[in-house]
């Protein structure tokens, strides 16, 4: 596994995704991508799976404190009155203390960062996180974090081949700021590529491989694959035993789009402004 710095700590760089695992069956799947290695898991107020992720960690076996735990507030909660309460719930929820990573899911419609992200801060402050970050912010709304004096850690974002988010990704690396990327595997979408095929025979590795080997040889990515499948989550953590050729690197950089989005982003957002 390869480990990407954070502030005072260090993330796994493949984590699972857990967006739809959840009902009958969540906790399971989750406590099997723990048997097969995964350290890291992304959740969110919305995925309505914390309890069951709470019911795999405790049921792991595995330390609270070698698995990296992330979670996201929904827009909603990010008021005084409801932040720091629904931060409580999710502790609750998950059957933690804290967790390693607490992001706020997509930027408020309404208020600007400087109306929540002290809040955000405070509840670091308090221990219920022991890093803070966002999601779905573009370069305005990050420099509007940093002038709180927030230690921003990550800005997860929409991230795979075929998506140009090579200016936000660059002013990140500029500030220190990692990049986590949902949807890394474009949600499957993209896996019937002709030329990802290509390279996944150039290299004997899935398509899947391919795409988060380039993103593990990217400085400061960090990829969330989500699979309910278990030789599938195998296969997307097992990318640390081969390496992508410069030349093939730079063939799949080349195959970014503009305006490629799979997930929606709220009216007049975007990534690099
Ligand atoms: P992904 O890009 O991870 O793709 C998941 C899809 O790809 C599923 O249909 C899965 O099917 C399939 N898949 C998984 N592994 C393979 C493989 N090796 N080969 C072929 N197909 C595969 O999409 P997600 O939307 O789930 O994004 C990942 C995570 O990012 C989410 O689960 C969530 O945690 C986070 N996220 C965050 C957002 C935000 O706003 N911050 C927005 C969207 C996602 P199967 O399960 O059958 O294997």
């Amino acid at each position: 596994m390869k480990f990407i710095p954070l502030n005072t700590d260090r993330i796994p760089a493949i984590g699972l995704g857990t967006y739809k695992i959840n009902g009958p069956g969540a906790s399971d799947i989750i406590k099997k991508a723990i048997g097969l290695g995964y350290r890291h898991i992304d959740t969110a107020q919305l995925y309505e799976n914390e309890e069951a992720i709470g019911i795999a960690l405790k049921g792991s076996g595995v330390p609270r404190d070698e698995i990296f735990l992330a979670t996201k507030v929904w827009p909603s909660n990010l008021t005084e009155d409801r932040f720091l309460p629904s931060v409580k719930e999710t502790l609750q929820k998950l059957n933690v203390d804290y967790v390693d990573m607490l992001l706020v899911h997509w930027p408020h419609h309404q208020m600007t960062p400087e109306g929540y992200i002290p809040i955000l801060m405070d509840i670091q402050q308090q221990g219920l996180a022991k890093n803070i970050g966002v999601s779905n912010f573009n370069i305005t709304q990050l420099k509007a974090c940093l002038k709180t004096g927030a230690k921003i850690t990550t800005n997860q974002v929409e991230f795979h081949p075929w998506i140009n988010q090579t200016k936000l990704h660059n002013w990140m690396n500029g500030h220190g700021i990692a990049l986590t990327a949902y949807c890394p595997l474009g949600k499957g979408r993209f896996m019937n590529d002709k030329k990802l095929d290509e390279i996944s025979a150039k290299y004997l590795r899935t398509p899947a491989q391919i795409i988060l080997r380039w993103m593990m040889q990217k400085e400061n990515v960090i990829a969330i694959p989500k699979s309910t499948n278990l030789f599938r989550l195998e296969e997307n953590i097992s990318v640390f035993d081969f390496e992508l050729r410069q030349e093939d690197m730079d063939a799949i950089d080349a195959w970014r789009l503009e305006n490629i989005r799979i997930v929606g982003v709220q009216a007049g957002a975007k990534w690099d402004s």
